[in-house]
């Protein structure tokens, strides 16, 4: 209980820097870009190597600036009864490309009549891309990920997503949701920060499972309406 408030606490301070500074540093970050792109084709001696650093490095920044700025849209935030079931299938059909390079296989498994919950549909989907996409780059020999969703107690529609990676050891699954924290040499660690507070604004809530060399499987939890019309 105590982790869960520190982290949030954390997570909307991060959420209100991200809101006023993200779209600043995109302005002179194109005036960068341009600029390295016009130097690059100018100059006679072979800086190769250096120009590939710039342009990774600022991809970096643009990769961390748009992960930030799903946090940086209250505004637009608009909640609707929505099928999760939806959600999640459009989710699937937007990485099938991506799991398919990799030999990974989607594997549904959807309980039928789930009800619908309120959610802002753009930003859940943003939840379930980012764990399914970690569960994707986990899977480096391919494999399948099982998709669940069921209705739990009548109160949440859970769905559940799992993996067969390397699984994450006591430890670390503690650290997940953290700003920055990665193990990856090209991550952010900001996707599962991003999500776990989108889950937090639905009042919902995200746990984790996992065993070292047998995978992981995250489960989202969310609330149903009390009020059914
Ligand atoms: P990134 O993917 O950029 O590293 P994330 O916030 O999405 O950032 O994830 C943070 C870290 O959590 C990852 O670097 C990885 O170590 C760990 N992680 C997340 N999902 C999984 C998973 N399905 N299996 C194993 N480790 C995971
Ligand atoms: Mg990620």
């Amino acid at each position: 209980m105590h982790e869960q408030i520190r982290k949030s606490d954390t997570m909307q301070v991060v959420g209100q820097l991200a809101a006023g500074i993200a779209h600043e540093i995109r302005n002179p970050m194109t005036a960068l870009k341009g600029f390295i792109q016009l130097l690059e084709g100018s100059v006679k001696e072979d800086y190769s190597l250096y120009f590939d650093i710039i342009k990774s490095e600022l991809q970096r920044i643009e990769s961390i600036i748009t992960e930030f700025l799903v946090l940086a849209k209250p505004q637009a935030v608009k909640f609707e009864k929505k099928d999760v079931k939806q959600i999640v299938k459009d989710t699937m059909e937007l990485l099938n490309a991506q799991a398919m390079l990799e030999n990974v296989q989607f594997v549904p498994s959807f309980e039928a009549d789930l009800p619908s919950i309120y959610c802002e549909s753009n930003q859940l989907k943003q939840v379930f891309i980012n764990i399914i996409k970690n569960a994707i780059e986990v899977m480096k020999n391919g494999g399948v990920i099982t998709i669940q969703i069921k209705c739990v107690k009548q109160r949440y529609v859970v769905v559940s997503i799992k993996d067969e990676g390397e699984g994450i050891s006591e430890d670390r699954v503690k650290k997940l949701g953290e700003p920055f924290y990665t193990t990856k040499e090209k991550g952010t660690g900001l996707g599962l920060m991003v999500s776990y507070k989108i889950i937090e604004e639905h009042k919902g809530s995200i746990q984790v499972e996992s065993k070292l060399g047998k995978g992981t499987t995250f489960h989202v939890a969310l609330p149903i309406p009390v009020l059914q019309e």
